[in-house]
């Protein structure tokens, strides 16, 4: 389809689309193996000096544990580390956290999660939201770190409106760039085409005013800075806020589920694009912030989805706060 066309049908009949056409499958649960429990409440602040976090979560999808999910590991060797875990060896909870950072006065939310395009475990950000005290109105800011549906579909319903609808939309240029370039989308595979329509879907038609495409190692807002780490995707963005490395750093998904990716740093998830790059990137990242004993978020982390990292054995091992 011509973008022009797919622009049209877009603005004549958001409704059309269907939840599942822009959420891939790993974002629904899977059926026959229960569903995953959301904690209660479903937020959790901490301060790190003035800064203030608050971890929302949105959901968490069931995922089914197949050999394909660990691109570089034997699925005996995953099973076998998240057993020594006390987890599940059939299935993967992947766990949906976007954060709130109250600095400066600002109230700036870090990713959406699934919004209203995601399964039944999923979509829940607004209501804990509102659990904490917080309106969609009173975000000023949401910064993004990358295009992925599970970050990015919480900024529109299904009717089409901006759910933040105050907020400046802040997100890494080298990703808005790949994502809405048509010649990288028409060369896709057919299976990621899906991906690069939900981004036109969300970003397309957003006003001029509200889209703001910052380069990623700048200071994005006052006090909060962005930390390139390219590699799960091509634009992939994290975020820092207070003092430099004594701050508040939100990893985005340096790491999916830290079980096992951040305890095998070298380990590759299937949506790591370029996974190298990834692999590189995730070790540097996760050495410095052992090395400053940074508070972290991660937003496939277990609840709280913020705390330590620590050294062990050939990765890291993530200590949620108490
Ligand atoms: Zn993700």
């Amino acid at each position: 389809m011509l973008r022009r066309d797919f622009l049209t049908a877009a603005a004549a009949a958001p409704l059309a689309y269907a939840a599942g056409a822009f959420v891939p499958a790993w974002a629904q649960n899977a059926p026959n193996l229960g569903t995953p429990t959301l904690p209660k409440p479903g937020f959790a602040r901490t301060k790190v000096g003035d800064v203030e976090v608050i971890a929302l979560i949105d959901g968490i999808a069931r995922r089914p544990l197949g050999e394909e999910f660990v691109k570089n590991a034997p699925l005996a060797e995953v099973r076998a580390l998240l057993a020594s875990q006390g987890l599940a060896t059939e299935y993967i909870d992947i766990p949906f956290t976007p954060f709130v950072v109250i600095a400066g006065g600002r109230k700036v939310l870090m990713d959406t999660g699934l919004g209203e395009w995601g399964g039944p475990t999923t979509g829940k950000l607004l209501e804990h939201m509102a659990a904490a005290g917080l309106q969609p109105t009173d975000i000023d800011t949401v910064l993004i770190t990358h295009f992925h549906g599970d970050h990015i579909n919480g900024l529109r319903n299904r009717a089409g409106q901006f759910v933040f609808s105050k907020a400046k939309v802040m997100v890494p240029a080298p990703e808005h760039a790949f994502w809405m370039d048509d010649a990288r989308m028409a060369a896709a595979p057919e299976g990621m085409k899906g991906a690069f329509n939900n981004v036109r879907r969300t970003f397309a038609q957003m006003p001029a005013d509200m889209l703001v495409r910052f380069e990623p190692g700048t200071e994005v807002l006052p006090g909060i800075r962005s930390i390139a780490a390219f590699g799960h995707t091509p634009g992939h963005t994290l975020f820092e806020a207070g003092p430099a490395n004594n701050g508040f750093l939100f990893v985005g998904d340096l790491t999916n589920v830290p079980a096992l990716f951040a305890r095998n740093p070298d380990w590759a998830v299937t949506f790591d694009m370029d996974a190298e790059a990834a692999r590189k990137v995730r070790r540097a990242v996760f050495e410095r912030v052992v090395a400053n004993k940074s508070l972290m978020g991660g937003f496939h982390f277990p609840f709280p989805a913020f705390g330590r990292m620590a050294a062990q054995g050939n990765g890291f091992a993530f200590q949620p706060a108490a």
